[in-house]
């Protein structure tokens, strides 16, 4: 395998699921990101940083979007689509000085092989999750949802987050969380990797598996009305959660 095109050597912040819309959230990513600017050069951004994302015509968030380019002129902003923002094109986000990476890239901080996703894919006992997903990122359905008029996108994207709310509360627990099968099959497939930072389940923890395969994953955890939470690794300390507010 290729060695990564990423390589950090002193730090990096990791975050996900802020879903930032008009809420307190917002408030406290502004702050988050100044705040940022001493923690470290290396930002990643692993998904669902939006509630939702209509196209980037509607330029939404824009407050948002612009604290994010002024640090970006700084420093490194890496974003990975989570399942609510997969909308957002390159393009449109180097504009603002944030680099579009692949679901499941591969870094290394320091001497560690670490893989990024957001994590929706991991939740593959989701079938009619992973069936909607394959239909969403098709070429056609964005095309087709793209021509809308942006009224008509809007009311699409609120529906649709209220349904998958409505389905995830009828689902048991352990189908909507990763499955370990999964997770396993794309460590070994990425091999050397031996930590997996990924969001999307809100279940901020940090597994150690010891079996087959030895690694690390780490869940980030999402953000609410009172407080942000981050993952930072550092090269003499290692890595550590932490809250924000
Ligand atoms: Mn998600």
């Amino acid at each position: 395998m290729k060695a990564p095109k990423i390589n950090i050597t002193d730090s990096a912040v990791f975050i996900s699921d802020l879903h930032l819309h008009d809420n307190a959230q917002n408030a406290i990513f502004l702050n988050f990101l100044k705040h940022s600017s001493n923690l470290t050069k290396n930002l990643f951004i692993l998904g669902d940083l939006f509630d939702y994302w209509v196209g980037d015509d509607a330029r939404m968030y824009s407050k948002e979007l612009k604290a994010l380019k002024e640090l970006g002129e700084q420093k490194s902003i890496y974003f990975i689509h989570g399942n609510r923002d997969f909308l957002i094109t390159k393009k449109y986000f180097k504009e603002n000085h944030i680099t579009i990476l692949n679901d499941e890239t591969r870094i290394s901080l320091g001497h560690h092989q670490v893989l990024l996703m957001h994590g929706d894919t991991l939740c593959s006992d989701d079938l009619d999750y992973q069936d909607f997903r394959k239909k969403v990122r098709s070429k056609v359905w964005q095309d087709n949802f793209l021509a809308k008029e942006l009224d008509e996108r809007i009311t699409i994207a609120k529906d649709l987050r209220e349904q998958s709310k409505k389905l995830n509360l009828n689902k048991p627990e352990n189908i909507i969380d990763v499955n370990e099968t999964t997770i396993n099959s794309i460590i070994e497939k990425n091999f050397p990797v031996e930590i997996l930072i990924h969001g999307h389940t809100h279940r901020q923890n940090t597994h150690q598996y010891n079996d087959k395969n030895k690694f690390t994953r780490f869940v980030l955890g999402d953000w609410n009305d009172n407080q942000g939470s981050y993952l930072i690794w550092k090269e003499e300390q290692g890595f550590e959660f932490r809250t924000f507010n």
